[in-house]
């Protein structure tokens, strides 16, 4: 623990929009090279693989080529007080 700089797990949607498929990425401290763990959302194919780490990161399935992309995290801090006292 604590020796990547970047981790994340994501809910994927095939093209149809259901919830289908995930992706975990880790990147390490000192690579470039994100550890990425998927399943597939359109056709259900799973693997590791490595791939060098760049944002926006995407890649394709190796089975079908449906291009995975990580969305972005929704800003989950948003207090806009309308109301005012
Ligand atoms: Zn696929």
């Amino acid at each position: 623990m604590g020796n990547y700089r970047y981790i994340t797990n994501r809910t994927l949607l095939n093209k149809a929009g259901e919830e289908n498929g995930n992706i975990a990425v880790l990147v390490p401290n000192e690579s470039s090279t994100a550890k990425i763990r998927y399943k597939c959302p359109e056709c259900g194919h799973s693997e590791q693989t490595e791939k060098e780490w760049k944002r926006p990161f995407s890649m394709k399935c190796s089975a079908c080529g449906f291009l995975i992309r990580l969305p972005k995290l929704k800003g989950k801090t948003k207090e806009k007080k309308s109301a005012s006292a």
